[in-house]
């Protein structure tokens, strides 16, 4: 985390990209700061500027379009949290938000403009949030989501999980996080021991979006953890002039079934203020995915949805 590159000029320097970006990058940043681990800036193609996983993080001027639809909180939570970072939209499961961190910025991201401020010290919403979930006996599963959880360092973590096991109705953790993808150091050898001898069945949720963000280090990492027996899903935003064409997905989505990675969600765009540049219509999403069914096993191709508000669960597409 110390050593994020925080400078969108460093990235374009680094990357040999031409000078002309600095100006619309650093306008961009100022609707959402810039971030990106080094990791996966060397997983970018030196001078393309279309390069898919640059294209995620870099800000632009597109940013500032204003597109009918495209709203702050496009999904609906800011007003839904029972206490500042716990939501449940959904039956037998709650979503914590202990962090606003994350190791980096992702331009589409559906909670960029969320009030994380308003969040409090994780050990203060910890209790607050055990406490909720004591009082509900239907709840079977935590999700740990952010921000990114694994910001969190090992032992903050070693609290949530031990805090957490003590509510016996507690089936499950799920962890959504996109460390492993961006950093893939962060899955370390104590932080396998604390998930891997934890009551809890155990699944991490990933996000990742195109073959080139998981390389072997990468699948390293992963592979820390589907050998201790936790699941590992994938979930992807389909993302115009990223992910947006079946070879991608094909060759994606082997990927990750030859590593035991299980594809999970292929998400429609949520749509937030300033990502309309990454939308793909619902019509040319159902297309490809048909065209993967042909492709691929049925479990290698992910469940392509969107979520709306007030829906009681993510519709299928
Ligand atoms: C997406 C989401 C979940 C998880 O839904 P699954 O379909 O179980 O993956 C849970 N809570 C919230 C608030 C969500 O947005
Ligand atoms: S890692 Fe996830 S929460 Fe963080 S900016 Fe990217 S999409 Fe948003």
């Amino acid at each position: 985390m110390k050593k994020l590159i925080k400078n969108s000029d460093e990235l374009i320097d680094f990357l040999k990209l031409p000078k002309e970006l600095r100006e619309n990058a650093k306008k961009g940043s100022q609707l959402f700061d810039f971030k990106v681990t080094k990791h996966f800036a060397e997983n970018m193609e030196k001078g393309n500027p279309k390069d898919p996983l640059l294209l995620q993080v870099l800000p632009s001027l597109s940013e500032f379009v204003e597109k009918e639809g495209f709203v702050e909180d496009p999904v609906g939570e800011f007003g839904k949290q029972k206490i500042p970072g716990l939501l449940q939209k959904y039956q037998s499961r709650v979503l914590l938000i202990l962090t606003g961190n994350c190791a980096v910025n992702c331009r589409y991201c559906f909670r960029r403009n969320f009030p994380y401020d308003d969040l409090q010290n994780i050990y203060k919403q910890l209790e607050e949030f055990s406490e909720q979930i004591e009082a509900d006996k239907t709840i079977e599963e935590v999700i740990l989501s952010g921000g990114d959880p694994l910001t969190l360092t090992d032992s903050q973590l070693e609290k949530v999980v031990l805090r957490l096991e003590k509510i016996s109705h507690l089936k499950r953790l799920r962890i959504h996080t996109r460390f492993p993808i961006v950093s893939p150091e962060r899955i370390g050898k104590e932080l396998v021991n604390l998930l891997a001898s934890s009551r809890f069945a155990v699944y991490f949720v990933v996000h990742s979006n195109h073959p080139n963000e998981m390389d072997k280090t990468v699948l390293e990492a992963l592979k820390l953890l589907t050998k201790q027996g936790i699941t590992v899903f994938n979930q992807m935003v389909l993302l115009r002039g990223i992910n947006d064409s079946t070879e991608v997905l094909e060759k994606f989505l082997k990927l990750q079934v030859n590593n035991s990675i299980l594809p999970y969600y292929l998400h429609k765009l949520d749509t937030v203020k300033g990502a309309s540049h990454f939308d793909v219509s619902v019509e040319e999403g159902k297309k490809i995915i048909e065209e993967l069914r042909k492709r691929l096993p049925g479990f290698a191709v992910p469940n392509f949805v969107v979520e709306k508000e007030g829906l009681p669960f993510k519709i299928p597409l």
